[in-house]
């Protein structure tokens, strides 16, 4: 069986790990967060980057930041993970849904104005797949509304629009590092600031709501409770395994954009042919291979393409069950204007296998069962 996902293992992992262990330096902002932090940093260019123990956590704290009250709408896509919107939820806000673009499965930048009400505080864009949202409309909508943008960026990490990396075009980025992401560290995320203004209070609610950081770094002599906070820190042995693979982030960076490109090249006559839709990168847009996605015709089809390759020995997934129609979404969020393409494009679309370590011949082989399904 050709597995749908098999996390990022680099071997330096088991000595940075090691390390860890037997100077008894496991716990939270160890020398691995440090360097897991500094290395996005630099990579990225935002102002500041904290690892969290998660990207869901690093949306949490986004809202904290925001200020997100009772009350408070949010505006997101429906067609995501579930984290984008529990954040907000969790604060007592209401997701607002607006639909996608077909093409690229991304929030649909021309309906976010019409969902704008007083009560608006914040956009959440989400960059599916790690392919750009349309941020220069984003981000000028946000400016004259007033509103904070938080980039749900989980599968965003080392991709770009107009030059700018995901994640540090809004006023906050949230990176996953699960272990289903281009990067990993089991369970894990961080978050990225762009003002400077923001950090104190950043570090300050990933610390319990205490003032520890700025103890450590000896600019007050003792510590103490100065605001409300949770605790966002991940394990420095979690910082250790991810740094193994953020030092050799450009050549897992190339493989699986290698893997990309050849799912492109080998079902290019089956898009030509009708036969199927293939993922689209706009202009300005670079991407990352995070995901290789099709569309089938329909639902139908779909469920029966999944049949077809599993008994051929290939894992193939779909995702996700749009949030306005799950218990919860219907609960606490609403949807604003037409559902056209969030419903109708979640049910065609359709995951091959792709991760670090995916050889050209096992997506070869893949292509190739898909091609035989549909000839
Ligand atoms: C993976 C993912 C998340 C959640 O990431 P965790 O690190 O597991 O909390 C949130 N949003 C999107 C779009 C994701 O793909």
């Amino acid at each position: 069986m050709i597995n749908f996902n098999v996390p990022p293992y680099v071997e330096t992992a088991m000595d940075y790990i090691a390390e860890c262990v037997k100077n008894q330096k496991i716990c939270g902002d160890g020398a691995y967060t440090k360097k897991c932090n500094q290395w996005i940093e630099e990579k990225t260019g935002t102002a500041k980057c904290l690892l969290t123990t998660s990207c869901t956590h690093a949306t949490e704290m986004a809202a904290l930041l925001a200020e997100i009250q009772p009350g408070d709408e949010v505006i997101m896509p429906a067609y995501t993970f579930v984290s984008t919107a529990d954040a907000f939820v969790l604060r007592g806000a209401t997701p607002v849904f607006v639909d996608i673009r077909p093409d690229t499965m991304n929030i649909d930048e021309t309906l976010i104005e019409a969902a704008i009400t007083p009560k608006t505080k914040a956009i959440v864009p989400v960059h599916y797949a790690g392919v750009s949202c349309e941020m220069d409309t984003i981000m000028d909508i946000a400016k004259r509304h007033h509103l904070i943008v938080i980039e749900d960026a989980a599968q965003g990490i080392m991709s770009s629009y107009k030059g700018k990396a995901l994640g540090t075009i809004g006023d906050y980025g949230c990176f996953s590092f699960h272990e289903t992401k281009n990067y990993s560290m089991g369970e894990g995320g961080a978050l990225l600031i762009q003002d400077p203004a923001n950090v104190e209070n950043a570090e300050i609610i990933r610390e319990k709501g205490t003032n520890r950081s700025k103890f450590f770094r000896g600019q007050i002599d003792k510590y103490t409770w100065v605001n409300y906070g949770s605790s966002y820190l991940p394990s420095d042995m979690n910082a250790a395994y991810l740094y193994s693979q953020l030092e050799i982030a450009d050549e897992i960076n190339e493989a699986r954009l290698g893997i990309f490109a050849r799912y492109m090249e080998n079902l290019t006559e089956l898009e030509q042919a009708g036969k199927i839709e293939l993922p689209v990168i706009p202009e300005g847009c670079v991407a990352n291979g995070h995901m290789f996605y099709f569309k089938t015709k329909d639902l139908e089809e779909r469920s029966c393409l999944i049949d077809f390759l599993k008994e051929r020995g290939v894992h193939a997934v779909f995702h996700y069950i749009p949030l306005h129609t799950a218990p919860a979404g219907l609960k606490y969020g609403r949807f604003h204007g037409e559902d056209k393409y969030t419903t109708r494009e979640s049910e065609r679309l359709l995951r091959l296998p792709m991760y670090y370590g995916l050889t050209l011949e096992q997506v070869d082989y893949i292509s190739q069962q898909v091609k035989e399904f549909y000839c």
